[in-house]
């Protein structure tokens, strides 16, 4: 438009020129003291200089409506960009807005009313950055002063007040209006509410660091928050810390009890207890690292890692002792019994905890895990507790994986060999089957079970262990029942441990066995320990059922070592208990521990089960056994648990029936 006004000029400029050419023209024909010299006008005649005079009105009469046709075309488009531009700033569901170089707004599209809700009259009565959150002022102000500089803006994100008082988030980019040699003359400002994006990406982002059932940070936030309380940790020397691992107990008991919705709100009140009583007001002063900007100093973080599990990240500690206190208070607040329904629960925990004053190297992945070993070793050292991990701990737990690391290698390079303990019939000693006991043959010699079978179970290795003494053992005993036919046949008995046993699809496992090795399950015993089967007694009913249903029969190993008692027991399908080693050894030297084998004997036979007393090492303790109606015994005094050439040749003895098994075991090359 501007080019076109300035040719309208230039238009208005020749016309005056072409005016006073032939206004001179006119004269110097008119007034004869105008006369051009005739020797200069030689060639031309009057006629032919009006002629060329109206030739040269009638070209510039043309020019003129020919630019005039042009001004004309020009501000139609002008008008009709004008009216688009209207069109579509009025009906765009952004807001867009023209300020001045001065901040001062010149149009502001009705979507501001619509969104922000002010009045056009009330925008035009207040500066551009009136409205804009403090915060975000200085940012947005430096944003458009590049804009103006550079013509396009960058993309920008701040906060602006809607009328209500509540701040929405907007996007806006900038993009200058420039004069005719360039220079800038306003900006025009596309704004979108991004509110409801930015919340749902705030909610995602939320989500990800947090424990979706109790809203406390996860285990990925709450590294990050140790890992700059380690590095304010490395700047400060006297910034010390503590991690607490904090594992209820008997979580599971609940969780299968009371079932899983209520095991949720119980997670949710537990979590809402511990934030409660993490409350910093009432703990340890504050404040003395302020300076550090990276952290949120004297923050308690409480945090769900998982499961039952909880963890805080307590800074700004004195010693040790202030950590202990911590776990104490918790202690304290988790034993008040919670309301759950129509239940009142009350809940212990065992807790573990990192202390760090000096810090090297540690990464927080290396410290909450020293806060579980700790946790476990509160856990096993009797529940209820809280232990401060020390190195010991460190060292132990490093034994534990290197130990977990040889056995999946020995299960591959096949170290581990069964073992068979015969069990033998009272009356007369004869061998009715046996106990399969793994061995680790390492080239160190041979490891016994104590050693390694707790690690085994606990990572998990003992299920691969076990699936190969089932195989083994049960194809061992076809062939000894091969061998040495009785009836009724040899038995095998094997240990099912506490991993195995709350494994899902255990009786289908077994049964796949059972089929490989062709053995019948009505000669396979299955013991499992008291405490196992007592530990959840519902599930159990349920899983000793299934695996009764392969045919098997199933022994309480240990008995007399749990809390449990005959009558509950009664509630499985079990067919024989194994009296605990420790009661058959006490028997001949403590009246009272021989009086409490009568009974177990004597309640058992009426509950039509049958008894095997363990760990028979003398003969008064037959002889005890014998007065007390126990027929079956296992022990050293028959025979230590042995490889299986040893095993056959008592098995010959056993068919020979000459020599008695106890002075047979002589022969017999043993290993436990
Ligand atoms: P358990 O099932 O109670 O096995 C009996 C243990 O008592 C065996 O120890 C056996 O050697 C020992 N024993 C038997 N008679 C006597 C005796 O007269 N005196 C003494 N002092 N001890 C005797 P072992 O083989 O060391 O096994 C210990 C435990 O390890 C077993 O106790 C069992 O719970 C576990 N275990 C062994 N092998 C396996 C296995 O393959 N799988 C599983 N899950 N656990 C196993
Ligand atoms: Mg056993
Ligand atoms: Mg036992």
């Amino acid at each position: 438009m501007r080019q076109v006004e300035g040719r309208e000029w230039w238009l208005w400029g020749f016309a005056v020129a072409v005016t006073l050419v032939l206004t001179f023209g006119i004269l110097s024909l008119t007034f004869p003291g105008f006369h051009l010299p005739t020797d200069r006008l030689y060639t031309l005649s009057l006629k032919e200089w009006v002629r060329g005079l109206v030739a040269l009105v009638l070209l510039f009469d043309i020019y003129t409506v020919y630019q005039h046709l042009l001004l004309q075309r020009v501000r139609r488009q002008l008008a009709e960009n004008t009216r688009l531009f209207q069109l579509i700033s009025e009906n765009a569901a952004d807001m867009i807005a023209v300020v001045d170089t001065n901040g001062h707004r010149l149009y502001n599209s009705p979507a501001y009313q619509r969104i922000l809700g002010y009045s056009p009259e009330e925008l035009a009565a207040t500066p551009a950055t009136h409205q804009i959150h403090p915060d975000d002022c200085a940012r947005v102000s430096e944003a458009a002063e590049k804009a103006r500089l550079t013509g396009i803006g960058e993309r920008l994100e701040y906060r602006i007040r809607h009328k209500d008082g509540s701040w929405r988030m907007l996007e806006s980019t900038a993009s200058a209006i420039r004069g005719p040699n360039g220079e800038s003359e306003g900006l025009v400002i596309v704004n979108r509410d991004i509110t409801d994006r930015k919340r749902a990406e705030d909610l995602l982002v939320h989500n990800a660091f947090h424990d979706g059932l109790t809203d406390l940070p996860n285990r990925a936030l709450f590294l990050d928050r140790m890992g700059r309380a380690i590095a304010v940790a490395r700047r400060h020397a006297d910034f010390k810390f503590a991690v607490l691992f904090i594992d209820i107990d008997g979580f599971k008991v609940f969780n299968d009890s009371l079932g899983h919705a209520t095991g949720d709100a119980l997670l949710i009140q537990i979590a809402q207890r511990l934030s409660a009583c993490l409350r910093r007001a009432d703990t340890i002063s504050r404040a003395r690292f302020d300076d550090s900007p990276e952290l949120p100093v004297g923050e308690n973080t409480l945090a769900r890692p998982g499961g039952d599990e909880f963890v805080v990240l307590a800074e700004e500690l004195g010693n040790p002792s202030d950590a202990i206190r911590v776990a104490e208070r918790i202690q304290e607040k988790l034993a008040v019994p919670f309301s759950l329904g129509s239940h009142k629960i009350g809940v212990t925990a065992s807790i573990g905890i990192v202390f760090k004053g000096h810090i090297g190297n540690e990464a927080p992945e290396e410290l909450l895990r020293d806060a579980e070993i700790a946790m476990y070793r509160a856990k096993h050292s009797g529940k209820a507790r809280c232990e401060v991990f020390d190195n010991a701990m460190h060292a132990g737990a490093v034994k534990r994986l290197q130990l977990e690391t040889d056995m999946r290698k020995a299960l591959e390079m096949g170290e581990f060999l069964v073992y068979y303990q015969p069990i033998v019939s009272l009356g007369n000693r004869q061998i009715v089957g046996f106990e399969a006991l793994t061995r680790w043959q390492r080239p160190q010699g041979i490891v016994m079970p104590g050693e390694f079978i707790a690690v085994a179970d606990e990572t998990g290795v003992i299920v691969s262990i076990n699936q190969q003494l089932m195989l083994d053992s049960f194809r061992q005993l076809r062939r000894w029942q091969e061998l040495f036919p009785g009836d009724p046949p040899l038995t095998m008995s094997v240990n099912i441990s506490p991993r195995q046993f709350q494994q899902a699809g255990l009786s289908a496992q077994i049964s796949q066995i059972l089929q490989q090795s062709g053995v019948d399950p009505n000669c396979v015993n299955l013991e499992i320990t008291e405490t196992i089967a007592m530990a959840d007694a519902q599930k159990s009913a349920v899983v000793l059922q299934e695996l009764k249903a392969l045919g098997v029969h199933l022994e309480i190993d240990d008995f007399g070592t749990g809390y449990s008692s005959l009558s509950r027991l009664q509630r499985f399908p079990v067919d024989t208990l194994k009296i605990d080693r420790a009661f058959v050894s006490r028997m001949d030297s403590d009246p009272e521990t021989h009086e409490i084998v009568r009974t177990i004997v004597m309640l058992a036979q009426n509950l039509g089960l049958k008894v095997v007393a363990e760990g028979v090492e003398t003969e008064e303790q037959v002889e005890m056994l014998k007065r007390v109606s126990c027929k079956w015994a296992q022990g050293y005094l028959f025979s230590k648990p042995a490889a299986p050439p040893a095993v056959e040749r008592l098995l010959e003895c056993n068919r020979r029936r000459a020599v008695p098994l106890h002075r047979a075991k002589a022969g017999a090359s043993s290993a436990g």
